[in-house]
Parts: structure tokens; sequence; C-alpha cells
């Protein structure tokens, strides 16, 4: 249904919303490089400022912007708050720390010669709808500090956070039309990236979104970041602190409902353990109470989309055909939101665990974009790394060791652009963040993120006592 705001938990439509016409995006871009003009010659001091103010518009108002995100993709209330407090923080991260990152380095040559950091303008930023405010904000936070604008094409269904995005630095103090946010959807993307008044662009989502978007840029010479899908592996060795390991392991999954692109997707088990964390896994998912996403002892909120709900439902169904048994969920008439006139109509999936999928089923590979886990057993860390980097993609890994050698084994040979050691995959304002392989290209976040988006101008000037 185009642009609009669907309540996954009960599928009342909330808002429609009607896209920009030619004429309002031209608009939108000529705004965009006015502002551009204005905002570069701001200071760093200034940005950081209204960065600041972001930020704190963000903690005054987050309890009515965590509602918006839960009724608009269904991610439970709490997780939403703390969304909106993360996405606080990636704006005071920047506000700090941008001028240190981009000021000048000098490097000794035969002259005075330096570096010096530029922006670029107009950055275009296609986002996705699992983390709508975090997404978004790690984004516009280093682009705005490096003193570009932004402007943003958020996914359809989630219009409402896009809208109050963009209010947010509006109200910060920014100049009008540094950060605009265009109610669009996909078909108009290409048309943006050929524009020459926009000048790199970002995505975060599927792969086949990806690869269009970095078609239509390579057309046009313009650089991109990809931050694309995940089938994260979730390796336990058997000298791991083995309940530690199952707790984090129902977190590392079922973070967001299980749409999470750095969830932890494929449990690769040591043969020695394998029974009793699975058998533990079991029972915690048993525990897990899923439902209305507005309540707050609520874990396990709707998938964002009927489709998204659809797809889950084929995949579980082709790991059963390829052999995989499943060890609890898989049925969502069993659910309680069925019993639940509301809720019935909810894209609700349960907790499930699959089990015994030979390795080279092509699904195994795959991700599962939901609350299922796909459990493997393997006899040794040669082969855990092995099935760790049988997938195409490489975004990130949790290994779970208390043995040196083992850990470092892990660290060197993970194929992924992060590995945690005994933690889950977790995206931090001071880290890089970002993948290898079909993950994408690319970091977002810590200093490496703000460099993606600046022109690195080389400045050589000849010594006056050469
Ligand atoms: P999606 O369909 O690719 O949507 C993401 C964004 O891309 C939306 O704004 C969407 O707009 C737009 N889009 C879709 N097709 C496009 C095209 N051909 N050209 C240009 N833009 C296009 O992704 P999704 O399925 O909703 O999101 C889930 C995926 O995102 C998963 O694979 C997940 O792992 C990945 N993800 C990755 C990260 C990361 O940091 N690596 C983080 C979160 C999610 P419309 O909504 O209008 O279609």
């Amino acid at each position: 249904m185009g642009i609009a705001s669907i309540n996954p938990a009960t599928g009342e439509t909330l808002k429609v919303f009607e896209p920009l016409t030619d004429e309002a995006i031209a608009t939108a871009l000529e705004r965009s490089q006015q502002a551009f003009e204005r905002h570069r010659r701001t200071s760093f001091a200034q940005r950081a400022e209204r960065m600041q103010r972001a930020a704190q518009i963000l903690i005054d108002r987050k309890a009515e912007f965590a509602k918006l995100m839960t009724l608009e993709m269904g991610k439970p209330i709490g997780a939403a708050i703390a969304e909106v407090e993360k996405s606080a923080l990636v704006c005071r991260y920047y506000a700090e720390h941008a001028a240190e990152f981009l000021a000048d380095v000098s490097i000794p040559t035969d002259g005075d010669s330096f570096v010096r950091y530029q922006p670029i303008g107009a950055v275009l930023a296609v986002m996705p709808w699992n983390f709508p405010f975090w997404q978004v904000f790690r984004f516009a936070a280093p682009a705005l500090m490096a003193g570009n604008v932004g402007l943003l094409k958020h996914a359809s269904n989630v219009p409402q956070s896009a809208l109050a995005i963009a209010e947010v630095f509006d109200q910060a103090g920014f100049e009008t039309g540094a950060f605009q946010t265009l109610l669009i959807g996909a078909d108009r993307v290409a048309q943006l990236v050929a524009d020459e008044r926009v000048k790199a662009a970002t995505l975060t989502g599927s792969e086949p979104a990806g690869a269009s978007l970095a078609s239509h840029a390579g057309a046009a010479i313009k650089k991109t970041v990809l931050e694309l899908g995940g089938s994260d592996p979730f390796i336990v060795m058997a000298s791991a602190d083995l309940d530690a390991a199952v707790a984090m392991a129902v977190t590392a999954r079922m973070i967001n409902n299980g749409q999470s692109c750095i969830a932890a997707k494929r449990f690769i088990v040591q043969e020695a353990i394998a029974d009793a964390f699975t058998q533990k896994l079991v029972e915690r998912y048993a525990a897990l109470k899923v439902g209305d996403p507005l309540l707050p002892d609520t874990q396990i909120g709707p998938l964002a989309t009927p489709a998204i709900l659809q797809d889950l439902v084929h995949q579980v169904q082709r790991c059963i055909e390829a052999g995989g048994k499943i060890l609890i969920g898989g049925d969502i008439s069993a659910l309680p939101t069925q019993q639940d006139e509301r809720l019935r109509r909810g894209n609700f999936y349960p907790p499930t665990i699959v089990a015994d999928l030979p390795t080279e089923a092509a699904i195994a590979k795959d991700e599962l974009f939901g609350p299922v886990a796909m459990v493997f057993r393997v006899p040794d860390l040669e082969a855990a790394i092995a099935l760790a980097n049988d997938t195409p993609f490489g975004l990130g890994a949790s290994a779970w060791t208390t043995v040196d050698a083992e850990r470092d084994r892990l660290i060197n040979d993970i194929e992924a652009g992060s590995v945690f050691i005994n933690s889950m995959v977790k995206s931090d304002p001071r880290l890089p963040f970002g993948g290898i392989k079909r993950s994408g290209y690319g970091r977002e976040l810590g200093a490496q993120g703000i460099y993606e988006f600046v022109n690195i101008k080389t400045v050589w000037v000849k010594s006056s006592d050469v």
C-alpha cells in the first residue's frame, strides 16, 4: 500500500501518505543545495551545539518517538526507548569528536603538506525499517558534523518515524534543508542518485536494493556505502561458559523480534556440549513472551510486515524439506495472539529452533529475518570456522571460548566485519561497523565512519625556506 504506517500487531492502518511529486523532489534538492552552501561554512562548534540539541530533543521526547516506532514496525517498547537513547548517544559522540577526527593532518614532505577533510554535499541515505531511528542517526550525526547535508529515503512502512527525525534536526537549529525526509518509493532512488546535486549515497537493506543503488551510483561515478544482510554465526566451543552463552544466544537471536542484520542466526556448537546447549536454549525459548509490543513485559512482538512473515514461513518450510527438525515453535496457530481478537491479524511468529539441518542445504546459508535459530553441531574448532565462513555474508560473528589459542584463531580466521568474543555482536558509536563479502562495504560509526563521505584533500604548499 504505497507509503503507509500499518500497525504490525493489529493490521490497523494508522496513516497513509502521498509520495512526493517530481516537483516536490526538485524543490527539496534545490533546498538541500542551498542549505549545503550555508551549512558547510559553519564551525565545528556551531554544528556540535546543534547536534547536542538534537540529542536533547531525542531524550526529552523519547517516550513519544519510541511509541511511534513500536506502532509502525512492532519492536517491543523497551527496546524502542533504548533505541532513541542510543540515537542521542551517537549525536553526542560525533558532536564531541568530529573536530578531532577531521582536523588537518600534517605530513612531512619536501613542502608544507597536510590533509584537509572537507564535506562533499548532499548524501542520500536509503534506510531500512528495522531500527527506524538508530539507522538514520548513525548516518546523519557524522554526515552533518562533517558539513554534509542529508536526504533521507526511509523504508515505506515507517513514514511517521522518517518525518519525526527531520523535525528533530529542524528543531535543533540546523539550516533549513540540511536534513530532509523525502517520502518516496524505492522506484525514485535511481533518479535521485543520478541527480548532480546528490554527491554520494548510503544504503542499509537487502542485497538486491544495495546492488541496484550501487549500479546507478557506479554509472554516475558516485561513492556508496552499503550495509546489507548477514547470517552471523554464534560459535560455542566446549570450553565456553555455557550458561552465559545460552543466555546471550537468546538475546542475540531475538533482538528486534529477530529482525536485525547482526542478530546471531546460525548457532555452531561443539559436539561435546551440543545437547546441553540445545536443551537449555529450548527451555529459554519456551519461556519467551510473545504479544503486544506496547506492553512492557512483551519480549517478542510481531514481524514488521505480512511479507516478512510470509518469507519466514516459507524459509522454515524449506528448512523442514531439507531435513531440518523443529525443536520448538514453527506453529503460528499455537500462539496466544491467535486467541486475542485484537492481535489475531498481527504478523506474529513463534520463537523457533531448527536442528539437524544439513550444512550443504542452500537454506542453511540464508538469512532468516525473524525469531528462528538454526543449530549446527561441529566436532572441533576447524569445522566451526569452516562452517561459520560457509555463507555469502560477512557481517559479524560472536564466538564463545575460554581458550586463548581458540580465541586467536577465531579472531584471525572468521570472515566478517567484526568478531565479538564472549559477547553478542552489537553496534557502538565508538566502533566501526560494516561488513565484507555480500554484507556490503564501507563503514559507519567510529572515526572510520566519518571519513566515508568527505573529500580527503591533499594540500602542498612550497615552503618559504626551500
Ligand atoms: P530492503 O527491502 O532492501 O529495504 C531497505 C531500503 O531500501 C528501503 O528504504 C527500501 O525502500 C529501499 N529499497 C528497496 N529496494 C530498492 C531498490 N531496488 N533501489 C533502491 N532502494 C530500494 O530491505 P528490508 O528487507 O526491508 O530490510 C532488511 C534487510 O536489511 C536485511 O537483509 C537486513 O540484514 C538488512 N539490514 C542490514 C543492516 C546493516 O547494517 N548491515 C542493518 C539493518 C538491516 P521501500 O521500503 O520503499 O521498498
